[in-house]
């Protein structure tokens, strides 16, 4: 999601109460973040925020991170956050090519990965957040039995994203290729993207994957 670029949207973004900034300084202690212990659950690539939002409404006692590569699209997300009463949902522009200055070993549960860009030429391939350079990246910061959740409508990509998980060591479960007719849909949140497709009739691809 490349929104046109909104002035002073870097600004807005900078000053905001619900954007962690110089989020380096919390790695290994997002606990001050939050004020608890509770576990966490980043989702990566999260667009205008509302699978995150609406997670963190269902969900008081796990706390919620979206990373945000771009302010105008940040920016959105945070309009909405304002009317929200919410303590377990911060964000943070950034790139997840550096997740591990912001995350150290054991700080997440659970990364969410909706719709993301496939970059279709295979020599950007490394770019893909589902590859195995990306998975290497989550294994540094996800604990123990945490876990990926990849939803997309992208078959190649889906396709791409499962061989790349095999090569990496890791395991999949929960595999759909349709999942909006599959035992799995029960307590599913849509995304943004997710609304949109699924109303064309895409089908949605979705996989959990897992260190051994
Ligand atoms: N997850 C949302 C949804 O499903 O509606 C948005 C999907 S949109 C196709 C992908 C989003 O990921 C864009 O907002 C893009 O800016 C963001 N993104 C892509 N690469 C990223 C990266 N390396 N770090 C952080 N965000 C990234």
């Amino acid at each position: 999601m490349r929104l046109r670029n909104i002035t002073g949207s870097r600004e807005m973004v900078a000053e905001n109460d619900y954007v962690v900034h110089e989020p380096e300084q919390y790695k290994g202690k997002w606990n001050m973040v939050f004020d608890n212990d509770r576990e966490i659950h980043v989702e990566i690539g999260m667009g205008k925020g509302k699978f995150l939002t609406q997670l963190a409404l269902q969900n008081p006692n796990i706390n919620y991170i979206g990373i945000e590569k771009y302010s105008s699209v940040l920016l959105r997300a945070l309009e909405k956050r304002k009317e929200i009463e919410l303590s377990n949902l911060y964000f943070i522009r950034y790139d997840a090519e550096y997740l591990n200055d912001i995350f150290g070993k054991d700080d997440i549960t659970r990364i969410y990965l909706n719709f993301s860009d496939p970059w279709p030429k295979d020599r950007h391939a490394r770019r893909r957040l589902t590859s195995r350079e990306f998975l290497k990246r989550y294994d540094q910061c996800l604990k123990k039995d945490g876990e990926v959740i990849f939803k997309t409508d992208n078959r190649v990509l889906f396709d791409f994203s499962l061989e790349e998980s095999k090569l990496a060591g890791w395991e999949l479960k929960e595999i759909t290729f349709d999942l909006h007719h599959s035992e799995y849909l029960e307590g599913n949140v849509m995304t943004e993207y997710e609304e949109k497709f699924v109303a064309k009739g895409n089908p949605i691809c979705k996989l959990i994957e897992y260190r051994k």
